[in-house]
């Protein structure tokens, strides 16, 4: 199930040299999976170095056969959503015969290169769009170290909540307003408590980010036909970057059944989908549960999930502020984390998810929840920064912030490391808050 193959092999090398810069997040081991507009058509395409391999293009030339063929066939909506719902083997046949194409020595050189204009575009070029129509969109609360800050903040007794090391906790979010990477993000208005203690509507303040990162869900489960953890792997297709923006001013003040407003305005996803099997290098034993944790039952426990459940993923945050960029200041590093902080696995959540026979589509994503760990530095949105506030975040530019401001540039990216394997990266979550648009008469 996490067996490596030759797509894996850490001395396989690129006939496109970019795709060999020790810097590229998309190196030939990487192959992940996104979605583009081209003459007006949504097409399919695969990041490699600084270009993009467009396989809709490709279904012209006869470069693929057998179950690779099918699963190009599977993409010609210009959408991921049918291969995501095959299985593994089918995207597994078309990443084998792709590398072999894209290696150095290959035998398609030359006939790629000849219909390079055709078949390699320009990656910064490309006009990215939301990879596969999401039905439904989960955002799980995995990590302790968030969770228990959040609640302290709020002043509550037990900051951790009673049932957070029985399950993984989510809410049910909103799945129409995810957006690609670089779009913006409006303001929204809200309802909320100012410091006065005075009800007000309008633009939210307490704007912050959520750096996480998210799964797509593969393969379908019937309804009342929950997912065993074990089979898990099987339905989890690939991963991105994840920005779950929050209106903390709106969220404090409305949340009863969970987020709504505070939330639901936009939420932002990096463009390219890296494959389950392009992290299968980087699988590894998730957090060491604590003695006095609660044991887990059977259904969130498997010898397979203890020991290869987690993903050894680097993350990081930037912010730029108009004032940055206009003093050409680099964007600031104010985040940096690691998956292996999270309580759960993305297992252990789909597991979750279906056990109580909630049917899972191809497409449907689940988010990890804010990853946070126990260090400083690894504190992952701005509330934790500032410690709800407390304590201002110095910016390279000698401004302060205590929440996101207008204009503010938020750069997530990820990176999946390991000794012995080459790093591939994730690409970026890019979005800057732009200012509330229009409904101002209705501001108190
Ligand atoms: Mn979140």
């Amino acid at each position: 199930m996490f067996e490596l193959n030759v797509t894996h092999d850490p001395k396989r090398r690129s006939w496109l040299a970019s795709a060999n810069a020790p810097d590229t997040p998309f190196p030939i081991q990487n192959l992940p999976l996104g979605t583009f507009s081209r003459d007006g058509v949504s097409h399919v395409g695969v990041a490699i170095g600084e270009q993009v391999f467009d396989l809709t293009a490709s279904q012209y030339f006869n470069l693929f056969t057998g179950d690779a063929l099918s699963a190009l066939q599977a993409l010609s909506s210009g959408s991921l959503n049918a291969l995501m719902a095959m299985p593994e083997s089918f995207s597994s046949a078309l990443r084998k015969q792709l590398s072999e194409h894209l290696v150095v020595g290959s035998g398609s050189q030359t006939m790629i290169s000849a219909l390079s204009s055709s078949l390699l575009l320009e990656r910064a070029a490309l006009k990215m769009s939301v990879p596969a129509l999401i039905g439904d969109y989960t955002d799980f609360l995995t990590s302790e170290y968030h969770t228990e800050r959040h609640g302290r903040f709020k002043g509550l007794k037990e900051p951790l909540p009673a049932a957070f090391k029985s399950l993984p906790i989510a809410y049910h979010s909103r799945a129409s307003s995810i957006r690609v990477s670089d779009t913006p993000v409006v303001r929204p208005r809200g309802q909320y408590k100012d410091a006065s203690g005075a009800i007000k509507f309008g633009p939210a303040p307490m704007m912050d980010f959520e750096l996480e990162l998210a799964a797509f869900v593969g393969q379908s489960n019937a309804l009342s036909k929950p997912i065993a953890l074990k089979d898990t792997s099987a339905h989890l297709f690939g991963y991105c970057l994840l920005n779950d923006w929050s209106a903390k001013s709106v969220q404090w003040w409305e949340q009863v059944l969970g987020p709504f407003l505070g939330k639901s305005f936009m939420s932002s996803i990096s463009a390219w989908v890296v494959t389950s099997e392009a992290l299968r290098p980087f699988r590894s034993k998730p957090q060491a549960k604590a003695a006095k944790d609660p044991a887990l039952l059977p259904y969130l426990n498997d010898p397979l999930d203890r020991e290869f459940g987690g993903l050894d993923i680097e993350v990081e945050a930037f912010i730029r502020s108009e004032q940055q960029r206009a003093s050409q200041l680099a964007a600031q590093r104010i985040t940096r984390s690691h998956l292996k902080h999270l309580y759960w696995t993305f297992g252990q959540m789909l597991a979750h998810h279906s056990s109580n026979g909630c049917n899972m589509n191809p497409g449907d994503l689940i988010g990890s929840g804010t990853i946070s760990g126990p260090t400083d530095e690894s504190r992952a949105c701005i509330t934790e920064i500032t410690e709800a506030g407390k304590k201002p975040l110095k910016l390279s530019s000698g401004e302060s912030r205590t929440a996101l401001e207008d204009g503010d540039e938020i750069t997530l990216s990820a990176w999946a490391k390991k000794e012995g394997h080459v790093s591939i990266g994730f690409g970026q979550c890019v979005g800057t808050i732009l200012s509330a648009q229009g409904g101002a008469e209705l501001d108190v």
